[in-house]
């Protein structure tokens, strides 16, 4: 109770002391009857616009932002989706479209600019044994990666989930998703599905054996050892929205198994040539976008 208290006491002295917000983080936009909501609050390079349709009886609307498709549905009865955004976006404005669907195919549409607000990440060194090297170099390796990267790429319409994100594990977040990976070297072939200059999800610092849950609930797309990223699980959550667990020890699902928000999947560790110490990094694909998992688990984004 007492933290809680000091936490909230911090944020009311950080609210004091902050500048004039640039841009409200929700932009309304009227339509015919329907209003749009659109929440920007995590409108950042690599994350995602949250998008509410109210006073409307549409069952999707689709939506187009830098030439990539996007979608509403109804979601816990209201009308609503999130749009990511690439991790290279510029921070600038840019333009949304959405797309209603009408009677006998005569829809209607409406387009409107956002912001997106760069945002400070940290960098870390990374130092991979020559042996590592070697391995991510392999054929397997490659193989691994395209093999990753297709089960993040599944479409599967069916939502398995709603609602935010909860977190795989119990733990601080000691790297987050989009720090810079510095080798100290080109990695040209060397990267796959999970490797590269930035970081592809966020790592949390706990105990190798801590047990790993499922940050929500879908169906197992994948359950097994990968050389970078180790014994790795990759939940389907439907609407093109899928978990990729790294680095386990132990995993306890097989590929094709139903699990719900919260059901142990592994325990952590350090497998794979990725992990140099033991960590859970936890990684999300928004229609096969790499984005960030805390937006993802911000609840304030759902109406
Ligand atoms: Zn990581």
């Amino acid at each position: 109770m007492a933290l809680a208290l000091g936490v909230m006491g911090a944020r009311a002295v950080m609210a004091q002391n902050a500048p004039v917000a640039a841009a409200p983080p929700l932009i309304t936009k009227g339509y015919g009857r329907a209003a749009i909501d659109i929440q920007t609050s995590r409108a950042n390079p690599g994350g995602v616009f949250a998008i509410l349709v109210r006073g409307a009886r549409w069952a999707s609307v689709n939506t187009l932002l830098d030439g990539r498709r996007g979608s509403l549905a109804i979601e816990e009865g209201k009308l609503f989706g999130l749009v990511p955004l690439a991790l290279d976006t510029e921070p600038s404005e840019h333009k949304l479209s959405l797309f209603f669907p009408g009677s006998r195919g005569r829809g209607g549409a409406t387009s409107l600019m956002v912001p997106v607000t760069g945002v400070a990440r940290p960098s870390r060194p990374r130092t991979l044994s020559q042996d590592a090297l070697a391995a991510a170099a392999t054929q397997t390796a490659l193989g691994h990666g395209r093999f990753l990267l297709a089960a993040i790429r599944t479409r599967d319409l069916k939502a398995y989930h709603t609602g935010p994100l909860r977190p795989p594990v119990d733990g601080p977040i000691v790297f987050p998703f989009g720090g810079a990976e510095d080798y100290g070297m080109e990695m040209g072939p060397v990267k796959d599905g999970l490797m590269g200059e930035h970081h592809r999800g966020v790592d949390y610092d706990v105990p190798a054996g801590t047990t790993v849950r499922a940050p929500g609930s879908g169906i197992i797309l994948l359950a097994r050892s990968l050389v970078f990223s180790g014994e790795t699980v990759v939940i389907g959550h439907g609407r093109g929205l899928v978990s990729v667990l790294s680095h386990l020890t132990h995993v306890s699902v097989r590929e094709g198994d139903v699990v719900n928000i919260g059901t142990a999947v592994g325990t952590s560790g350090k497998s794979g040539i990725g992990a140099l110490t033991p960590h859970l990094c936890f990684s999300v694909y928004l229609h096969s976008l790499n984005v960030d998992p805390e937006a993802l688990m911000d609840a304030s984004l759902w109406p």
